[in-house]
């Protein structure tokens, strides 16, 4: 349990992953592998698929990516028409092999298997009282409880994950795959998000909708806060497991974390950081720009997005070795700076003498933005102007979505001009709280910017959160 200040700047629980599904399709575990394909941005770590083949469930996973881990041969020994699959994400404290789901839970009344993205915030006070009650945990990961909890219910399946259901907090959007159906389960703030979609006679689900688009699945609509959907002979059914939901999808989803072709909640991603974009030209504009610039990939939307607010033109300014993973992956500030270094070169042709916008979409512990700063420098800019297509982050997320880690967070020990000076830039700006809401809109969660968390934080003591509330600006 998190009792203090100290514990939770260790604190770094990163559970963010992707989910995809498939109901009553040919070769659904083939599908899977494209769907998880589409996926991947979500989690590096490891994947794994399971199927039902009418009589058993079976599972495959590994470590890496998924084209590393899949070949034709496993691929073919996950037989049936039905399947559900994960991509993981994980922090140092949680990784191997064993912590890779889908989880299978193999049981006398059933045999049933959990692919979730999330994190369940009491996971310690639940897992303490299983234990206690008797469960023995096979995993670290949070995400066990949910097998632990079903399985300790009465009645009919879907009774069973509604009760256990009812213990949960925290961000959850999870597939529970069972010898008849698949159900597809979003937290009552819906924090993260899923969709479902039809392919022929069946269904398919998936985090984002680019899963859909790979497979040529035609997406029906998102699963709904407080919503179980049962997936079964009879098609859809719809169970909402409680009716006090408030809306609160993930900010960092737009911002950063899914691809710009996919649409949440029925906003486009790359529309979405566009808007941002264009907001913050107008809240933080640059007199004397002659180019906007983006940091590949994920920031190109906004920074196209400032050149339309400003006027200023776009241009390519960095390009992007695409033959290495995400900074975050690197585990040491070193290797992540490395890794910076081997994935960006400059232009130096469009850059030379040039007053640049810099967009980037976020800022973290400030490596990026640094070191580009430099890279701009050197290839000959005249001036680089940084702007974020997010406001400062100054708060951990608990709910497993980026980092927990507050000692992390640049902009919680730095002022504005101090982080300004650090990353070496001419002037620096981020995108107000108020632009955020602005760009897209008010049914987000947007607490590791302005620390107002949608959900009760368990575990953390009142001397915490008034350590919390002091930080604030
Ligand atoms: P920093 O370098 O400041 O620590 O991190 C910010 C940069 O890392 C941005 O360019 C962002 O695109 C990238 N990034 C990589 N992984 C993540 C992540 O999990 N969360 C956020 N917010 N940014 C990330
Ligand atoms: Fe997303 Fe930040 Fe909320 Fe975490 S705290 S769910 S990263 S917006
Ligand atoms: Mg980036």
């Amino acid at each position: 349990m998190v009792k203090d200040l100290g514990a939770l700047l260790e604190n770094k629980i990163i559970e963010e992953c992707g989910v995809f599904g498939i109901y009553n399709v040919k070769n659904a575990a083939q599908l899977t592998y494209y769907g998880l394909h589409a996926l991947q941005h979500r989690g590096q770590q490891g994947a794994g698929i399971a199927t039902f083949d009418g009589e058993k469930i079976s599972r495959y996973r590994g470590e890496g990516l998924v084209i590393e881990i899949f070949n034709s041969e496993n691929i073919s020994r996950l037989k049936g028409e039905y399947s559900i699959g994960h991509v993981r994400m994980g922090s140092d404290e949680v990784s191997g092999i064993e912590n890779i789901q889908p989880l299978l839970v193999r049981s006398h009344t059933g045999d049933f298997t959990v692919a979730h993205n999330g994190r369940i915030i009491n996971y310690e006070q639940l897992r303490t009282q299983l234990e206690y009650e008797g469960s023995i945990f096979q995993t670290s990961s949070s995400s066990e409880v949910i097998c632990h909890l079903i399985q300790r219910q009465t009645g009919t399946f879907t009774e069973k994950i509604k009760k256990a259901i009812g213990k949960l907090e925290g961000s959850f959007a999870f597939l529970i795959m069972t010898e008849k159906n698949i159900y597809a389960v979003r937290d009552k703030n819906g924090f993260s998000p899923l969709a479902i979609a039809k392919l022929d006679d069946g269904f398919v689900i998936s985090s984002e909708t680019v899963g859909f688009e790979m497979i040529n699945a035609q997406i029906i609509r998102d699963v709904k806060p407080g919503e179980i959907i049962k997936i079964g002979k009879k098609g859809l059914r719809s169970i909402m497991y409680t009716e006090s939901t408030q809306k609160k999808m993930c900010s960092m989803e737009y911002i950063y974390l899914a691809r710009p072709d996919s649409d949440i909640d029925g906003l486009n991603v790359h529309a979405s950081r566009r808007m941002c974009g264009r907001i913050l030209a107008q809240e933080f504009p640059c007199e004397d720009a002659d180019i906007v610039i983006g940091v590949p990939d994920s920031s190109l939307s906004a920074a196209m997005g400032y050149s339309d607010g400003a006027g200023v033109p776009y241009e390519i300014g960095l390009i992007k070795n695409r033959y290495i993973g995400r900074t975050f992956i690197q585990p040491t500030q070193e290797e992540r700076e490395r890794g910076v270094k081997m994935k960006l070169s400059p232009v130096s042709n469009t850059i030379k003498g040039k007053n640049i916008v810099l967009v980037d979409d976020s800022i973290v512990r400030g490596t990026t933005s640094k070191y580009i700063v430099k890279l701009l420098k050197e290839a000959g800019a005249k001036a680089v102007h940084v702007r974020i297509a997010s406001p400062a982050m100054v708060a951990p997320c608990f709910y497993g979505v980026d980092t927990s880690s507050l000692k992390d967070l640049i902009s919680a020990r730095m002022s504005l001009q101090e982080l300004r000076d650090y990353i070496g830039a001419d002037s620096l700006g981020f995108l107000s709280n108020e632009g955020l809401k602005k760009g897209l809109g008010n049914n987000i969660c947007s607490a590791c910017f302005d620390r107002e968390y949608p959900t009760y934080l368990f575990g953390l003591d009142e001397n915490f959160k008034k350590e919390l509330k002091k930080l604030k600006n």
